[in-house]
């Protein structure tokens, strides 16, 4: 199998050589045009104004063989439509069906895009315009192919008029409209084909005859040639739920963290804090799993002290897997002389006294290493988003420090793998300090560390994580802390956020590292801030809205309750953000249909019945097909304005992202005042965090 990937620009390794194959093929295969193209190719992807289109390049690659094909195409997002100028296998290695599964997925996004159809040129086959059997052949198959897909040429224009009178086998401009079955109107036509000859064609298509040629588009609709093969390709829509490989969000989840748990009271950093979140994941189909893979020891020495990684080895040996061992001695003041006792010499290593070091707390901590580092390579694979599921968290760890139930940094260890390959910065968005990663970057100015979190006069770690630490040496600069008061609301933190990554989009970095911590929300046993799930995908779209490529680790975040949902918002705001459209439903509703059961989750149990009642009047989720059929707009119906109803919506609107066509129906003289005629960001606001206990299922009516 080979696998198809959107490729945004030239930073990384991996899509540098894409593009070198790329443009080799280019330049191959089309002598007299493909030189120029070719050179053209990577200033195309990063700065579309300069040549009228946004351009879009998909490879298909198989395993670590390189480039099997590409497709490239240009976006004109007002008229709207997906011209496709290149479609092309490298010679003699054309693999079986990468032609196809490439323009499958241009039309896939085209759709997606909103577009009325993806344009392209192919040389006729006409005898009269193609003379020459042998190209004539090759026209016949190629228009043969694109017939399959329902895509013609258009007929009875003069754009197959050659520009230098003479020259046989001109293009016939071919139409694809996806399916739909919409005609083509022809002062739409007439636009896209000036746009075409204007843009493409700049200094190639004099003015007077781009003029001719928009003129000749006559009929309306504008008229496509009949089927001349006979043979059509049944091509099913692409599922609203269906999200491709390339555009799914890399997660690696730790596997062997189970192992360490700390049984004391109040010690909230556990097990059930992974399985919680994957849990609410897996509900959507955003994630692409990636198992983790082991990583040498050289990457964690590379930035911890290596005596206090082979001690935390030793002692956890030596403590075994029932006991720990909590510091208790603490040699401030003799650095040179660490105490030879193992378990005396904790202290020697320690910001707290109430991280202990258990049996089983270094396999662990050595195994969230190794899922960073997936995760991190993931990245550099091509994939935009990545996330790494793991605890014990590590972003209080510094060089030679554990404490605030961290061992070994694993955000700061993944930025500096990345940052062997490219401009690094480092978002840390924990309710508390990131110092580990401050005080381990601090005199580096190849990596940013910006952080926003709880002043450290009332919260953990009280020694650092105030705004005047800003780097020192090199790194004087490249360090930010934006420490917030003890109450913070979603607008007071999304001015923070703000700018943060104002300085983050100034440092300009290639991959963006961010340490993500659910302990800002409302109720964490850690925090005293009152985030709502609606926040966290808000800030997540902020975050990829940044537009490069981006990896989660998880830190803190301990409210268990509801830390599945948090990191679902938060991760699919982030997908949103990154690519500029709605998440889709998860699997199980997207399924659903009139009369069957879908799962209405009610945060009070006591509001169980009553919200029952409700949907069983006539409560429709947006993504159900009876919305979806029977109202041009997805809409969601709210009862009165009961707080199950409102997370719901919130569900809808914030979670989801139908957001820019919400409506809401149903009783209006119910719902609470602000919620009427306002746009989704507002909605959002106004909503309670959602909290979600308990699901009942609800009878919809047919
Ligand atoms: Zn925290």
């Amino acid at each position: 199998m080979f696998r198809i990937r959107r490729i945004y620009d030239d930073i990384l390794p991996v899509n540098r050589e894409a593009i070198r194959t790329v443009q080799g093929i280019l330049a191959g295969q089309f002598p007299a045009i493909g030189a120029e193209e070719a050179a053209a190719l990577p200033e195309r992807l990063t700065n579309p104004a300069k040549h009228g289109f946004r351009a879009i390049l998909y490879v298909a690659e198989k395993g670590n063989t390189g480039v099997r094909g590409f497709a490239l195409c240009y976006h004109e997002p007002d008229l709207p439509f997906l011209y496709l100028d290149f479609l092309a296998s490298p010679l003699g290695r054309t693999s079986r069906g990468v032609g196809g599964a490439l323009y499958a997925r241009v039309r896939r996004d085209a759709r997606e895009l909103g577009c009325v159809g993806v344009f392209f040129e192919c040389l006729p086959d006409d005898p009269a315009l193609s003379p020459n059997p042998e190209t004539r052949r090759q026209n016949v198959a190629r228009l043969r192919f694109y017939e399959r897909f329902g895509a013609r040429p258009i007929a009875g224009t003069r754009y197959e008029t050659p520009v230098k009178p003479g020259t046989t086998d001109p293009p016939y401009l071919v139409f694809d409209d996806l399916g739909s079955g919409v005609p083509l109107k022809r002062d739409h036509a007439r636009q896209v084909v000036r746009a075409i000859l204007e843009r493409k064609y700049r200094g190639v298509c004099p003015p007077d005859y781009v003029q001719m040629v928009v003129d000749s588009f006559q009929g309306d609709p504008v008229r496509l040639r009949p089927p001349r093969f006979g043979e059509r390709v049944t091509v099913e829509p692409p599922s609203p739920t269906e999200v491709p490989t390339d555009h799914r969000i890399a997660l690696t989840v730790t596997d062997n963290h189970a192992i360490h748990h700390v049984h004391e009271q109040g010690y909230v950093e556990s097990p059930v804090r992974i399985s919680a979140i994957v849990r609410e994941l897996r509900k959507t189909v955003l994630f692409d799993e990636r198992p983790p893979r082991r990583y040498s020891e050289r990457h964690v020495t590379a930035l911890h002290d290596p005596g206090w990684v082979s001690y935390f080895r030793r002692v956890c040996e030596r403590v075994g897997p029932e006991h720990s061992v909590y510091p208790y001695v603490f040699p401030l003041r003799n650095a040179a002389r660490p105490p030879r006792e193992l378990e005396v010499r904790a202290g020697y290593y320690c910001m707290d006294t109430f991280t202990p070091l258990t049996g089983n707390a270094y396999p662990a901590a050595r195994r969230a290493v190794d899922c960073a580092l997936t995760a991190a390579e993931a990245i550099l694979d091509g994939t935009r988003l990545a996330y790494a599921l793991v605890r014990p968290p590590g972003h209080h760890a510094e060089q030679r420090v554990f404490g605030g139930f961290c061992y070994f940094n694993n955000t700061a260890i993944a930025a500096h793998f990345l940052s062997l390959h490219a401009r690094v910065a480092i978002l840390d968005l924990d309710y508390h300090h990131g110092n580990g990663q401050q005080q381990i970057f601090y005199e580096r100015s190849d990596i940013l560390t910006v952080s926003i979190h709880g002043h450290p006069n009332f919260a953990f770690p009280y020694f650092s994580g105030f705004a005047d630490e800003r780097g020192s040496g090199n790194g004087h600069g490249f360090n930010l802390n934006l420490p917030l008061p003890e109450e913070v609301d979603g607008g007071a933190y999304r001015a923070a956020l703000g700018r943060a990554l104002d300085r983050v989009a100034r440092f300009r970095p290639q991959v963006l590292v961010v340490a993500l911590g659910l302990d800002t929300v409302r109720n964490d046993p850690t925090g005293t801030w009152s985030l709502t799930a609606a926040d966290l995908h808000a800030n997540g779209r902020l975050v990829g809205g940044l537009g490069c490529p981006v990896l989660v680790v998880q830190e803190g975040g301990y409210r268990v309750r509801n830390l599945g949902s948090n990191a679902r918002s938060f991760l699919s705001g982030l997908w949103s953000g990154a690519f500029g459209r709605t998440a889709p439903r998860p699997n199980h509703s997207a399924r659903g249909s009139a009369g069957e059961r879908i799962p209405l989750e009610v945060e009070e149990p006591a509001l169980a019945p009553q919200a029952a009642a409700i949907a069983g009047e006539g409560a429709v989720g947006a993504h159900h097909p009876v919305a979806r059929h029977h109202h041009r707009d997805p809409v969601v119906a709210v009862g009165p304005g009961h707080r199950p109803h409102r997370a719901r919506l919130a569900e809808e609107a914030g979670l989801v992202g139908v957001a820019p066509r919400l409506a809401v129906r149903d009783r209006p003289q119910h719902l609470p005042d602000p919620l009427l005629e306002r746009g989704a960001a507002q909605v959002e606001r106004d909503l309670e965090p959602l909290e979600l206990a308990r699901e009942v299922a609800v009878e919809l009516p047919p």
